[in-house]
């Protein structure tokens, strides 16, 4: 191994991928990624149908994540904000409920709306100024409960919990039962109310776009399959055998390294569906929900309320199904349309296109902030990143990237001086 030129791989051109190229570069080293598709970004992938920007799955960037804030530029992104709240659809009525102090156009709505008594408009207040004054160091060393447990023992009423919190943190968490770890739950909750939700006005791609454009050395592979890894080298699917120092594996390492002593990743799925619609019933980009047990639709967007460099002509609106009830296809499409209906009073012209995504966000227990460096180290020359060992978040999977680089780094260098 040359040590001042050792050869470092990186497989997946995904969030923490490109992070780890980057971190790279930033210490003066060159690597290749292998990227199995056709494009960087992984998870986080805009198309372009019919002048419209759909993103792959109804995801945001919070723009209070630490990590977002060092790698970004959010300036560069033009990124556009949601307002600090979401508005309820309940029994043909709909009422916004958010946070005041952020959006003085939240005051009334939230103080006179229903939804939430006032007791839990009282807690909802208490739970902020707990979690502001909280590190997230403390938050990630607290014991793991469902958020539902988090919720009811904090004593907010059923009501709230399942006209507000539940549909909220469904359409963040992907699934309905609020079971994910309350370390995520105080995690998001801190960063909400310290921040904004927000889109890139090119879509979410243009986030792993202005990654992979300020990689200067780094050579990225596409269309590149890996199908496996040792200490030393890298085999192709193709057949070709790779020599590699060290190898930085930026995704699911299970079916790369063949006595990998890690659990198979569970993962959480969604779908979600684009329509053009004539008109918005929102009118500011706020996110509707619905908060109605057994319904398919979790969450509703109009991606035209924002400003988007792109623009079919009409309002595209965005729907997010957590729970598919084991609907596909046109079941599915027809049940969204009549829900659309009844509980939006939504007519749309037509569907654009409809995602599924099985592989959504990883279901991990035990859920981490980051990784120390030795913990991405799995063998002398293999090192794993990804949100998968961390927890399904863009903050994380950055994070991860950069500890498994730093790992990396820090091996060059002590055989450097040995
Ligand atoms: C629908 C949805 C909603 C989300 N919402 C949010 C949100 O609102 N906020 C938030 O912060 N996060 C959200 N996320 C999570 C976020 O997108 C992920 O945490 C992040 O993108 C993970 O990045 P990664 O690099 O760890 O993994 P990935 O994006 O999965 O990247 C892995 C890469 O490795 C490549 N690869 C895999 N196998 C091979 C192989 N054998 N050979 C070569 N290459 C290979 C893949 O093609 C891919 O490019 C959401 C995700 C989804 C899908």
């Amino acid at each position: 191994m040359n040590n001042n030129n050792p050869k470092i791989h990186i497989i997946g051109a995904g969030i923490s991928g490109l992070i780890a190229a980057q971190t790279l570069e930033k210490n003066g080293f060159s690597s290749t990624i292998l990227e199995l598709t056709n494009s960087v970004g992984g998870r986080v992938k805009t198309d372009i149908i019919e002048g419209y920007q759909l993103d792959h799955g109804f995801q945001v960037l919070l723009t209070s994540y630490p990590a977002a804030k060092r790698f970004l530029d959010f300036k560069a992104l033009e990124l556009q904000e949601f307002l600090p709240g979401a508005t309820i659809f309940n029994s043909g009525k709909s009422q916004t409920i958010g946070d005041p102090l952020r959006d003085l156009s939240l005051l009334f709505p939230t103080v006179f709306s229903s939804i939430i008594p006032l007791m839990d408009k009282i807690k909802i207040l208490k739970l902020n100024l707990i979690l502001k004054k909280k590190r997230i160091a403390d938050i990630f060393a607290e014991k793991e409960i469902s958020t539902l447990d988090y919720l009811k023992n904090f004593g907010f009423s059923e009501q709230t919990i399942s006209q507000f919190f539940k549909p909220f943190f469904s359409g963040i968490f992907l699934e309905t039962k609020l079971e994910t770890s309350s370390r995520m739950f105080e995690f998001v909750y801190k960063m909400f109310g310290s921040g904004n939700a927000a889109l890139p006005k090119a879509g979410i791609q243009a986030i792993p776009d202005q990654l992979a454009q300020n990689l200067k050395t780094t050579k990225i592979l596409f269309n590149t399959k890996v199908s496996s890894v040792e200490d030393g080298e890298i085999t192709l699917e193709n057949g070709e055998v790779l020599e590699s120092d060290f190898t930085i594996i930026a995704t699911d390492a299970k079916h790369l390294i063949s006595d990998l002593k890690q659990e198979n990743v569970k993962w959480k799925s969604c779908f979600t569906l684009y329509f053009e619609t004539e008109k918005r019933v929102l009118e500011k980009p706020i996110i509707g929900l619905l908060p109605k047990e057994n319904s398919l639709i979790n969450n509703i967007f109009y991606n035209t309320s924002l400003e988007t460099s792109k623009n079919g002509g009409k309002e595209l609106l965005c729907i997010t199904v957590v729970d598919n009830q084991n609907l596909k296809g046109n079941e599915l499409i027809e049940k969204v349309k009549i829900e659309l209906k009844n509980y939006f009073n939504i007519d749309v012209l037509r569907l654009i296109k409809m995602y599924e995504i099985p592989k959504a966000l990883p279901d991990l227990k035990n859920i981490k902030y980051s990784l120390d460096l030795a913990e991405t180290q799995y063998s002398k020359q293999i090192y794993l990143a990804g949100d998968i060992l961390v927890n399904g978040s863009l903050n994380a999977a950055m994070l991860s990237g950069e500890s498994a680089t730093l790992a990396v780094i820090e091996n060059i260098k002590s055989n450097l001086k040995a």
